[in-house]
């Protein structure tokens, strides 16, 4: 399944609903059970689904495969899919050649820091350049998006753990990312973390680890490579994050970027207003937010 959280643009407009994609509609999931009469408090926002399991993807499912007509995709604005994530975890030199052009050697265990939830945003919102840091920069990631609350999750059970996935744009003012001695500043920036375009359950997803991911500006490929090539691998990560912190549901880990981010570039480029930039990924799906000032 698709699952959005969107905004509607006719009577419901303003009202922050949950929604399944199939095709080019949106089924609107609070409306539909209250057709049927029920009261399913799990459909009233993503965090609420998440957190309600098993049980509201299987009523989501049941929903799915007898959808009926919808709203139209297009007339719809789709907000980021987990709009307040409890926390984003993220993974730095992750792809081998991403280290590789830094000249640095992969690290022997992950290496994670944080982004405030706040630096959230849609899949086609704008990316906001901060005053006072010219160097923002973009890096295509896997999303990961935690369904069920986990402490000391064993690698071999790590995707019980696991709702779905997103694409997910980490995007990073470099002159505060590395003259900070905390990366965290340069990394939660308002508008530096688009997410989206859905949340693709973990059962459209076989193989998370064989998709590729592009990232391009103003059409221009400046990113290709493929999940396969994660150094430390999706069930890695969960084991050695839950190891000393919880994971909750909606909780979201960026897995890193691949090769190709502006500042390692020869000269370094940077996003200016008016770029557009896209980040693909193969069975998840695209997110394409233009760069304004300030
Ligand atoms: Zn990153």
């Amino acid at each position: 399944m698709r699952l959005v959280t969107f905004e509607n643009a006719g009577p419901t407009a303003g009202s922050v609903r949950l929604g399944l994609v199939v095709g080019t509609a949106v089924i609107d999931l609070a409306a539909r059970s209250k057709n049927a009469g029920q009261v399913v408090p799990y459909f009233s926002s993503m965090a609420a689904f998440l957190d309600a399991g098993d049980e509201a993807m299987s009523a989501a499912r049941a929903i799915a495969t007898d959808a009926g007509p919808g709203l139209r995709l297009e007339a719809v604005r789709l907000l980021p899919p987990v709009p307040r994530p409890g926390k984003i975890i993220a993974v730095g030199f992750n792809y081998r050649d991403h280290a590789a052009e830094q000249g640095i050697k992969p690290p022997e265990a992950p290496l994670i820091f944080a982004k405030f939830t706040t630096s959230i945003t849609g899949p086609y919102d704008p990316i906001v350049l901060p005053a006072g840091d010219p160097q923002v920069d973009y890096e295509a990631e896997l999303g990961v998006v935690i369904g069920r609350r986990g402490k000391s999750i064993p690698e071999d059970r790590a995707y019980d753990y696991i709702a779905g996935y997103l694409a997910l744009n980490d995007v990073s003012a470099r002159k505060w990312q590395f003259g900070d001695k905390q990366w965290v500043r340069g990394k939660s920036c308002d508008t530096f973390c688009p997410i989206g375009p859905w949340l693709v359950t973990r059962d459209e997803v076989p193989d998370p680890q064989g998709l590729q991911i592009a990232c391009r500006v103003n059409g221009e490929v400046r990113q290709s490579a493929n999940t396969r090539d994660l150094y430390f691998g999706i069930s890695t990560l969960l084991a050695y994050i839950s190891a000393s912190i919880t994971l909750e549901p909606g909780d979201i880990i960026a897995t890193g970027t691949p090769p190709g981010v502006g500042v390692f570039r020869k000269p370094p480029i940077y996003l200016q207003a008016g770029d557009v930039v896209e980040v693909e990924i193969a069975s998840v799906g695209t997110l394409r937010n233009a760069v304004v000032a300030a």
